[in-house]
């Protein structure tokens, strides 16, 4: 076998490896033959070089290899698969699934964890007391066909390379790279059938791509694999210039996903999921955007999106009373003080990465790799751009451990926003979608 050690000395020269290298390195590591070191120098040297399209599509197949597939055939509903590439306060995927099962679609989806600055599914559904991600190609199938939705994590069994390298890359601060998140977003959307994956690709200063250029650039390279492995794909590349709802952390997250369940927190939380949702009935159901629309917001009105929830969390070992009420069930952070905006005016910019870092440093993200969370804590912020603020009033509260921790937080929290005294247009929700 190709020594993974030579292979990232040439990565790191500057050479385009070839299948044999890439393979040595990424199956090597999930088979723990690989060390965290060499591993870690790979992933910084792939950062900093770059991977071409025939390395990207190789890293994406040993991540695939890595372990088993599940083709899905014993579903009969039309699957689908939706991913985003990481935000702040993104709680999509907790509002999309069960509002999409309750429509008639399944959704069996592979999930990641909190990543850098961004939160990640896996993390917020277990503040759910009881709630696993840690099923079994069986169990996974089995949920699918009863509930319509299943939200697992990476396992020994699928995708184990995205999970060892998805998390040392958290730690070794080489996240934000057009290959390595399309080969980790990818090669989970490619081991589960499905006959949709549809991606949320953010752009913004809350994503890893800070510009919609990037977001473009990682949105082709996702569909540009999809396209190589026959599979439908839709992409749309989505604003995240600010938190896309209001918390910012784990249980904070799963309440809000209730709220808007319920039909009571309009906003662009809602919008976008609503969005998404339209467009997976469009490609699978052939109705039009607006009547997917219309139909998904009836399923919030109505309930049944909210009692797909419930039948999710229950499927999954989580205390199912967290839909009827949130905070019955969740961990709550012992102190929580109210933000105050550090000046008076239009909000004019969110600088939403710091925003997420802050979170993090609450305990809501991990530091290394491994760590463990804090499900409570946390920040809640409502403005959002163009809208005025008063700096008597407060614009949210921070969820944390102790009052230093909480100074600290709402300390970055004032320097994460602009305010001007003119009018400022709120950014558009969706930049594009790339079919
Ligand atoms: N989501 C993933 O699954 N992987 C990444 O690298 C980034 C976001």
């Amino acid at each position: 076998m190709t020594d993974a050690r030579r292979a990232l000395a040439r990565k790191r020269d500057g050479h385009a490896l070839d299948e044999d290298e890439i393979r040595a390195i990424v199956l090597g590591y999930a088979r723990e033959q690989v060390p965290d070191y060499v591993a870690s120098a790979f992933l910084m040297a792939a950062f900093i070089r770059g991977l071409d399209t025939d390395e990207t599509v190789a890293m994406t197949r040993a991540m695939v290899d890595s372990g088993i597939t599940m083709p899905l055939e014993g579903v009969d509903r039309p699957k689908v698969d939706k991913h985003s590439t990481g935000g702040v306060a993104d709680g999509v995927t907790l509002v999309f699934a069960p509002v999409a099962a309750a429509l008639g679609l399944a959704v069996a989806k592979l999930s990641g964890r909190g990543l850098g600055h961004t939160g990640g599914t896996l993390d917020k559904l277990e503040s759910i007391p009881g709630f696993r991600t840690d099923l079994d190609a069986e169990t996974f199938e089995r949920q699918v066909n009863e509930v319509g939705c299943a939200i697992a994590a990476q396992s020994a069994d699928l995708v184990p390379a995205d999970g060892a390298l998805y998390a040392l890359r958290d730690a070794t601060e080489t996240v934000a790279s057009v290959p390595l998140i399309a080969a980790s977003v990818m090669s989970k959307k490619l081991a589960v059938g499905s006959d949709l994956i549809l991606l949320d690709v953010k752009a913004g200063s809350g994503a890893f791509m800070k510009t919609v250029e990037d977001a473009e650039a990682l949105a082709e390279a996702c569909a540009g694999l999809a396209r190589g492995w026959g599979r439908a794909c839709r992409v749309a590349v989505t604003d995240m210039a600010q938190p896309l709802g209001d918390a910012v952390g784990n249980a904070l997250d799963v309440a809000e996903a209730v709220e808007v369940l319920r039909g009571d927190r309009p906003g662009r939380l809602t919008d976008l999921t609503v969005e998404l949702v339209a467009a997976a009935q469009e490609s699978l159901l052939g109705i039009s955007r607006a009547e997917g629309a219309d139909r998904a917001r009836r399923a919030i009105e109505g309930g049944e999106a909210l009692e797909a929830f419930r039948r999710l969390v229950d499927a999954q070992g989580g205390d199912p009373r967290v839909a009827d009420d949130p905070w019955s069930v969740l961990p709550r952070a012992p102190v929580v003080t109210p933000l105050h905006p550090a000046r008076s005016g239009t909000l004019a910019a969110v600088d939403a990465e710091a925003i997420g870092r802050a979170a993090a440093g609450l305990g809501a993200g991990r530091a290394k790799k491994g760590d463990p969370i804090d499900p409570a804590v946390g920040i809640v912020l409502r403005a959002k751009i163009g809208d005025v603020l008063d700096r008597d009033e407060p614009v949210g509260e921070v969820h944390a451990r102790d009052a230093s921790a909480a100074a600290a937080a709402a300390e970055a929290v004032h320097d994460a926003l602009t305010t001007r005294d003119q009018r400022i247009e709120a950014p558009p929700l969706v930049y594009g979608w790339r079919e």
